[in-house]
């Protein structure tokens, strides 16, 4: 039975004429209102807020996209205590409006979509036929949940003669979604209306440097018709007073999406039992990866360059799913190696607004750095191939380069999280496999090959989440390539995938004699 979603939003052409003017006067009009104020919206109001941050555009620093007002300890408390008294009515409104609310905001969606993908190229950088895409996601992550809650909403029957045995869901309870800026909009999107849909009332917390286009998602919930309480719209510093929420007693859910580091304090602060909590939380953490791709001897060297060359270096390598190591079999690695700088040297690293970019910057001051932390590493333990020029202004990393890297160099065992690729040689596939799951995380990997015997192997033995064979390693799609890791790539169901809603949601059981 196939399951893909019928109604998948579908991406913007841009070889049309007409879209990209379109795209380009959506640009004109955002850089209009830049500079505005973005509260937290608590209980239906816009609430003041001591303390402020700029968010300002990756390219050009001196841009400020948005002032956001971060909440305060305080606020966060009467946010939990307006979610707590808005739950009652919320839990027990029908499946089927919950999940019509979110068709709507997916409908307001789609007709923002150029004004929405905007904003995305100037806060975070991101190249636009890569905003637009994430729209797509945060569309179709409406769709399908609204989807499949009226799926689940119908419950099993397990009646017998005399006895009618009725299995159903009803939600958690307080959810507090926190999330990261690398898929500002689809990642809060896609995790806040699942909370929402099943019926929990639901705090978005988003990653400071991308809270604009986290306030554009609360816009149009607000427009779509979200109660006061149910939905929350609360940026805050994530050390502080994130961590607040997470501790909070009333909250049941917490689902997180961002790096190991903080999942890990998550996943631990959860699982204390605070005063006055009757309940255990759950936690769902998407957490980082160190992705592979392997090209065996038989591969097909053109598209496997092409892959390689989009999976690793699209949105700057700050993808989790992005390829960061490549394991070449010894019989084509010189071939694979030229043909791999030579691509990349064609690409055009430049501001995200330039519709000719292919590459753009990194999200921030303290990410560039660290980026150029392994830089310097690399270049001790492997031998640079290529590293590319950058523009003057904004954080900017050119694409990199390292060949004949350890599989153990801290290069090709950490996550980078920016344009830095390290080519491995592996002198046979067993050892290519060995070398693809020597890390401690599970997310993505790829396969080129032309050899069936090889592609067997991936199925059964390449340890990752999201495994690809014959084509790049990101743009995993809602309902057509349900996304998410194991190992230290996370805890939790696959986004975009069948059980991804279960994890907001209790089952009861009622059996009654008749
Ligand atoms: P991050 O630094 O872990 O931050 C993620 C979120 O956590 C932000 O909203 C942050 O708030 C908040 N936070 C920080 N410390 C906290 C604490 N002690 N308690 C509660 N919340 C806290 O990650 P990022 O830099 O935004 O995102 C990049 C990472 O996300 C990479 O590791 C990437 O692999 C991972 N990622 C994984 C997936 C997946 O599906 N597996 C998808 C996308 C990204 P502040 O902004 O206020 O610090």
């Amino acid at each position: 039975h196939n399951k893909a979603l019928p109604n998948a939003a579908p991406d913007r052409d841009y070889a049309k004429i007409k879209e990209r003017e379109e795209a380009a006067a959506a640009l004109a009009s955002v850089r209009q209102q830049l500079g505005k104020t973005y509260l937290p919206l608590i209980n239906g109001d816009r609430v003041n807020a001591t303390n402020t941050v700029n968010s300002v555009n990756p390219s050009n620093p001196t841009e400020v996209i948005g002032t956001i007002g971060l909440m305060s300890v305080e606020q966060a408390d009467q946010a939990i205590a307006a979610a707590k008294s808005a739950l009652t009515q919320w839990r027990t409104t029908p499946a089927g409006d919950r999940a019509n609310l979110l068709r709507k905001a997916g409908e307001l969606m789609e007709q923002r979509r150029h004004e929405l993908s905007a904003w995305m190229v100037l806060e975070v950088g991101k190249p636009l036929r890569e905003c637009d895409a994430e729209i797509s996601e945060g569309i179709d992550f409406c769709r399908y949940y609204a989807d499949e809650m009226e799926r689940l909403n119908s419950g099993v029957n397990y009646d017998v003669a005399g006895e009618t045995n009725r299995y159903h869901y009803q939600p958690r309870g307080i959810t507090v979604v926190i999330s990261p800026w690398n898929f500002p909009f689809a990642i809060p999107v896609g995790m806040t209306v699942a909370s929402l849909v099943a019926g929990n009332c639901t705090l978005l917390k988003p990653a400071e440097v991308s809270s604009v286009i986290a306030a554009k998602f609360a816009e149009i919930l607000v427009e779509a018709g979200i109660p006061s309480g149910v939905f929350q719209y609360v940026p805050c510093k994530g050390s502080s007073v994130g961590s607040h929420l997470v501790k909070h007693p009333d909250v049941n859910t917490i689902v997180f999406t961002g790096s190991q580091e903080v999942g890990c304090q998550i996943y631990a602060e959860a699982a204390i039992l605070q005063p006055g909590q009757k309940h255990l939380k759950k936690v769902i953490a998407e957490m980082g990866g160190k992705n592979a791709v392997i090209v065996d001897e038989s591969a097909d060297l053109d598209p496997a360059v092409a892959g390689v060359v989009q999976s690793a270096f699209g949105y700057s390598g700050q993808k989790c799913s992005a390829c960061s190591r490549v394991i070449v079999l010894e019989p084509v690695y010189e071939t694979f190696v030229n043909r791999l700088v030579e691509a990349t040297r064609s690409l055009n690293v430049g501001v995200a607004e330039q519709p000719s970019t292919q590459v753009g910057p990194v999200i921030d001051a303290n990410a560039r750095d660290r980026i150029q932390g392994y830089v310097a590493k690399g270049k001790a333990e492997a031998e640079l191939v290529l590293e590319m020029a950058v523009p003057e202004t904004g954080y900017f990393i050119g694409p990199t380069i390292f060949s004949n890297v350890k599989p153990d160099a801290a290069i090709a065992q950490e996550e980078i999280f920016g344009p830095v690729l390290s080519v491995i040689r592996a002198k046979d596939f067993d050892e290519a496999l060995e070398i693809a799951n020597g890390t401690n995380f599970a997310l993505t990997g790829g396969l080129y090959s032309r050899t069936p015997s090889h592609i067997d192997r991936a199925y059964a033995e390449f340890e990752v989440g999201n495994l690809y064979i014959n084509r790049g390693i990101t743009g995993a799609i809602v309902a057509r390539q349900p996304f998410g890791g194991f190992k230290l790539s996370g805890v939790g169901s696959k986004a975009g995938g069948p059980d991804y809603l279960l994890q907001f949601l209790e089952p009861r059981h009622v059996s009654e004699n008749v």
